[in-house]
């Protein structure tokens, strides 16, 4: 079967018509074998600003449905998701080139959060505060907060969608979605699955609930900058976030940034350097150096490096890249010519800086259009020019340390601190790491690698957008709006001493 045969078979099965496929002209094309399996329609910013108000509408209502029935959806859509996961699995794969079990490893983290989201919503809780005056009581209440627009990157497209669905569905919100222009289809899906939960449901999800709006920067422009719109979620590249916070923040708007991740991983002389290898070569290479969380600095004490890095670099010679779908490959394609080029870039910027490059080159699939290369190894003399910035494509710069205060040093001296690790069996070095004094990023590790988050624990925050935001722990807190409620059920009203007021 041709790939856009495929695909339109597996968007079919998932719910989506094959008209939509042809419906418009954003042409989407499989970094597979890059061809265009389907040309979708974008929305106007006059159509975003009416959907975002179809969204308003349903929130007034939604917000009205008890909070453990609100969560009753979101287990209907972990069910569907559950029911759906090998086709949308697939699908994913196909839009985005990742290999199979990655594929459904994302869609299993659709289901996670749906199971974590229905818990939450028996589990709300305001406190109880003690009150200074007498006969009173004070206590605070968690309220829904409105629409909750949810912006995301190409490289997770459906995961962070369901993780901001999931928790703002239970929270009392409705939500309105921008996915990346280069994964409508999969978006186009979770459409369509969201749709058969909600007609399990029944009428007391309003029409609304989920708006999806499939377009560029403009569109999601036109969320960020709608008054209806008292959270935006946006999920992409620092230069993004940077675009967007000021303009939310402009409107009093509340943000939630996750956004890029030049994410480091240590090495210390106590290693079980056997476990290292494996963490750092699935941390540095899997999806392709595509993930948020993917290993991009690595440092390693002098005493152990030259055990450790010439298997390294054995295993990025060796690692089979290739086609996803045919399931051998362990390493895709890249997302696109763009990211290809800017990986060729960074390495030559690389050489410049006095690094030593294994691996990087363009592999050939067979397919002019797509685009897979060999990931890459560069030995730094220190860190400095690419090695500052997040290339979002499989380079792993590696460096020699010595001392481990330097090396901590180091370490926090990018600005996109998401995710670390160390590796080390001395508990000393272990904690500090972990301590107020150690890592700086929203996620930091002893003995695993940077990515492979687990929905349970708050998720990323690069430093310097603040740690740890979306997913789970007390995340949902930035998806509603708190009051502290008073009450008297005194006679008398205290009033400040000395103050009293004649009312006849
Ligand atoms: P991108 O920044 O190019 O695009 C992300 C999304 O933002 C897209 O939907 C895009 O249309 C939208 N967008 C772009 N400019 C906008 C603007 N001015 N206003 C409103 N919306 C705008 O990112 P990408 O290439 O799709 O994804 C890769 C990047 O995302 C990497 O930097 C990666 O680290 C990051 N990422 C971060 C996380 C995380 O949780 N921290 C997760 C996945 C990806």
């Amino acid at each position: 079967m041709t790939l856009v045969n495929e695909t339109s078979a597996l968007l079919s099965k998932l719910g989506v018509s094959a008209a939509a496929l042809s419906a418009g002209d954003l042409a989407v094309s499989s970094p597979v074998t890059g061809e265009t399996i389907a040309t979708v329609a974008q929305v106007s910013a006059a159509t975003a600003a009416k959907a975002i108000d179809e969204a308003h509408a349903a929130f007034l209502e939604w917000r009205k449905v008890p909070a453990p029935r609100r969560g009753e959806l979101v287990r209907l859509l972990g069910e569907e998701l559950r029911a759906h996961k090998d086709e949308l699995g697939r699908l994913v794969s196909i839009e985005v080139g990742k290999i199979p079990s990655e594929g459904l490893g994302e869609v299993q983290e659709m289901i996670d959060i749906c199971d974590f989201a229905v818990g939450l919503s028996r589990q709300l809780y305001g406190l109880t505060i003690a009150t200074e005056r007498p006969g009173h009581r004070m206590m605070e209440t968690w309220h829904p907060l409105g629409v909750v627009g949810v912006i995301s990157a190409f490289n997770f497209p459906v995961a962070v969608w369901s993780w901001n669905a999931a928790l703002a569905l239970v929270c009392g919100d409705s939500v309105v979605w921008k996915p990346s222009e280069k994964t409508p289809l999969t978006a186009l899906a979770c459409e369509a699955i969201f749709a058969r939960a909600v007609k399990r449901f029944g009428d007391d999800a309003p029409h609304g609930l989920l708006k999806v709006l499939v377009g560029g920067a403009d569109v999601g422009e036109a969320l960020v900058d709608h008054p209806r719109v008292p959270l935006v979620s946006a999920t992409g590249s620092t230069r993004m976030g940077r675009a967007v916070g000021p303009r939310l923040a402009g409107r009093f708007a509340r943000a939630v940034l996750e956004l890029g991740g030049n994410n480091a991983g240590i090495v210390c002389p106590s290693a079980d350097l056997d476990m290292a290898l494996r963490a750092i070569a699935f941390g540095a290479m899997g999806t392709a150096g595509q993930r948020c969380t993917t290993m991009r600095r690595l440092f390693v004490h002098e005493s152990v490096y030259d055990q450790i890095v010439p298997r390294l670099k054995k295993a990025y010679e060796s690692v089979t890249v290739g086609n996803p779908l045919e399931g051998r490959a362990l390493i895709g394609p890249l997302i696109d010519k763009a990211a290809f080029d800017g990986m060729q870039k960074a390495l030559e910027e690389a050489k410049a800086a006095g690094g030593s490059v294994t691996g990087g080159v363009r592999v050939d699939a067979g397919h002019a259009e797509a685009f897979y290369v060999r990931p890459a190894i560069v030995e730094m003399p220190s860190q400095a020019g690419p090695v500052m910035e997040e290339t979002f494509a499989p380079i792993l710069y590696v460096m020699k340390y010595s001392d481990f205060d330097a090396v901590i040093a180091e370490h926090n001296a990018v600005g996109a601190g998401l995710s670390s690790s160390i590796f080390t069996r001395d508990i000393q070095e272990a904690e500090r790491f972990l301590s107020a004094e150690g890592s700086d990023c929203g996620i930091a590790n002893v003995n695993i690698g940077t990515s492979g988050a687990e929905i349970g624990g708050a998720f990323g925050g690069e430093k310097e957008t603040g740690g740890g935001r979306e997913s789970g722990s007390d995340a949902w807190k930035a998806y509603m709006r708190r009051a502290t409620n008073t009450v008297n059920y005194s006679k008398a009203l205290p009033l400040a001493q000395g103050v009293s007021f004649d009312i006849d």
